[in-house]
């Protein structure tokens, strides 16, 4: 009998001769093949020999093993794992969308056009800012975007300056971006209660680590900006944020916000209005793009007047026509590419066309109402996770949070179970694992984001599994070491998958 338990790779399916196809003989003379030796393909053996029914039935048997946001749940923090609605999919799918080709001229993809616009429009009106572009691909490629404007921006005005600073609860992808863009980070200390800290604080070992007030005194003029994250990876809002956009720009630097965790706040706040310069929108978090597979993203970055001379190019504008006194306005769209102080392209055409269609829809079929009723519930649900477990888990920071909650695994440690054996099991129970040992301010920090979409009786099913958990944790930790056991894959080698990646593979001999 077949092993179901080890689904082989397609190329180990393979057998010479097998083929999904049947191509009729050639019946004109073939064409003489005039490519360079070196580049014509002498062999087939790069890929695998099977049939049509192989090739579904591998695919299919993996989607089996699969866990993603159509089969419950799924709780990893800082991601927004929300429902896609199916509608999204059926205008991404209309054909004037799909089949036009992006380099076609404005007159003809009017509809095209206007679906750009319109998004910067909302996207401007839910961050109030003054002006958007859609063009990077995902949030780390917005934040790029993001740092490059704050260079163009300093670098016009004449100034030089060569630090960011950044809170010790960042995103990875933050500090990254800010030494890709060049600069030097320099890390802000938090303080008690999880948000950025104006004073210097001590922690446990004695060691001094600087807040705001100091690093502002002693680096002044070499700030380019502050990136900053709100609410925070600890899903804490940041409530001195106006004073901390002050203070910035009391030095003349900007401030980056990070809006990866905008579900926290679209129609409630708007970083516009607490100061903020500059941010980025995921809409593949926030606006309900299907994520997580490496597939396209959506990283729409949002800025200031002072900054809008710098976005990339081309920037789609709107004429409207003047018409009569009770008539509909005509709007027409046309690409502006004279833009001298632009930074130029960073994605081809206008970036991840498909995903702003979903975006947009996402928006129409919310309206405005509904944006912030799922913004209030998203976070409502969070906080009764937070409720239901917080006698069971352990809390570092009590602070209230908003659309996520992070618990850390310090009560388990005396029964040697660690946040790893926590998220093993929660693959035995159904569920998919959140978001675990990030941020790393938290030891052994469990995420979780339940997002709008969960019902109450889901919740509870997983709030029932974590408690099962660290029931079992303490009764019988070994049988949690195991986990997990009704998986397909047990516990995998994760260190050696992560240094030593096999990325290829190759024919046995
Ligand atoms: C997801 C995320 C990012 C990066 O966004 P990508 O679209 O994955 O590039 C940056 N910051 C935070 C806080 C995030 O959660």
């Amino acid at each position: 009998m077949m092993n179901r338990t080890r689904e082989p790779l397609i190329f180990e399916r393979s057998v010479a001769g097998k083929i999904g196809m049947d191509l009729p003989k050639l019946d004109v003379p073939a064409a003489k093949d005039t490519r360079p030796a070196h580049l014509r393909r002498t062999s087939f053996d790069a890929m695998p020999s099977v049939t049509e029914v192989d090739v579904i039935r591998h695919f299919t048997r993996l989607s089996k093993w699969n866990y993603g946001v159509d089969d419950g749940l799924y709780p990893l923090g800082s991601c927004t794992m929300k429902h896609n609605p199916r509608l999204n999919e059926k205008t991404a799918g209309l054909d004037g969308f799909c089949d036009s080709h992006p380099m076609t001229a404005a007159p003809y993809v009017q509809g095209n056009l206007a679906v750009i616009h319109t998004l910067q429009e909302w996207l401007k009106e839910i961050t109030g800012l003054a002006a958007v572009t859609l063009q990077p691909s995902a949030g780390a490629a917005g934040e790029l975007t993001g740092a490059m404007l704050i260079r163009a921006f300093h670098v016009a005005h004449g100034r030089k300056r060569r630090v960011i600073l950044i809170p010790d609860s960042a995103h990875g992808t933050n500090p990254a971006t800010a030494a890709m863009a060049g600069y030097e980070v320099v890390e802000i200390a938090s303080q008690g209660d999880g948000t950025v800290s104006f004073a210097d604080v001590t922690d446990a070992s004695g060691k001094v680590k600087k807040g705001l007030t100091t690093l502002l005194a002693e680096l002044g003029e070499e700030v380019a900006g502050l990136m900053i994250t709100n609410p925070n990876t600890l899903g804490i809002f940041e409530y001195r944020i106006k004073d901390i956009c002050e203070a910035l720009h009391a030095v003349g630097g900007l401030v980056y916000m990070d809006g990866a965790n905008m579900n926290a706040l679209v129609g409630v706040a708007r970083p516009g209005d607490f100061g903020v310069d500059v941010m980025h929108l995921n809409l593949h978090k926030t606006f309900s793009t299907p994520h997580g597979g490496g597939g396209p993203g959506s990283g729409p970055v949002a800025c200031s007047a002072a900054l809008e001379p710098f976005l990339p190019r081309p920037v789609v504008v709107r004429e409207t026509k003047a018409v009569g006194e009770g008539q509909v306005p005509v709007h027409t769209y046309r690409l502006d590419w004279d833009r001298p102080q632009s930074m130029g392209k960073v994605h081809t055409f206008f970036g991840n066309f498909g995903i702003l269609v979903r975006a947009l829809t996402y928006c129409a079929s919310h309206g405005g109402d509904g944006l912030r009723a799922a913004t209030l519930r998203a976070i409502v649900n969070a906080n009764y996770i937070r409720k239901q477990l917080e006698g069971t888990y352990h809390l570092e920071y009590q602070t209230p949070t908003l659309h996520e909650v992070i618990f850390d695994d310090s009560f388990l440690a005396p029964h040697d179970i660690h946040t790893l054996d926590v998220a093993k099991g929660l693959i035995d129970r159904g569920f998919h694992p959140p978001t675990i040992y990030f941020p790393a301010i938290v030891h052994g920090a469990l995420m979780i984001e339940p997002t709008e979409s969960e019902g109450k009786e889901e919740m509870d099913a997983f709030i029932d599994a974590m408690k099962d958990i660290a029931r079992e944790a303490a009764e019988n930790p070994e049988a949690l070491h195991q986990a997990p056991v009704l998986a397909p894959m047990r516990r995998l080698d994760e260190t050696t998958a992560a240094r030593k990646p096999v990325l290829r593979w190759t024919r046995p001999q």
